[in-house]
């Protein structure tokens, strides 16, 4: 058993979906990262004990319950990140 946030699974797999309708902007680990962490910040997160197993069932209940609200701001996370990046620049 564990404390998990169900919003941090959603979050990342919807940065990955929303991303590939960028073709410009940087999808390198430190900026999907960033783009998690702003995306989360304006999400209510959503804590529960549960057994890993069991996650599935629960992930689509809250994919129909939040989806709109995270892609908005999955997208908006894109926008603001990719404006900005904060990765190191070789
Ligand atoms: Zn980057």
């Amino acid at each position: 058993m564990e404390v998990y946030n169900y919003m941090e699974e959603l979050v990342y797999r919807y940065i990955d979906e929303v991303l590939k309708k960028y073709n410009n902007v940087c999808k390198c680990e430190k900026c999907r990262l960033d783009m998690t962490a702003y995306a989360l910040n304006n999400l209510p997160p959503q804590y529960t004990v549960t057994e890993k197993g069991k996650l599935f069932t629960k992930v689509k209940e809250m994919e129909s319950q939040y989806g709109v609200d995270i892609i908005r701001e999955v997208t908006k996370a894109i926008e603001v990140v990719s404006e900005e990046p904060r990765h190191e620049t070789h």
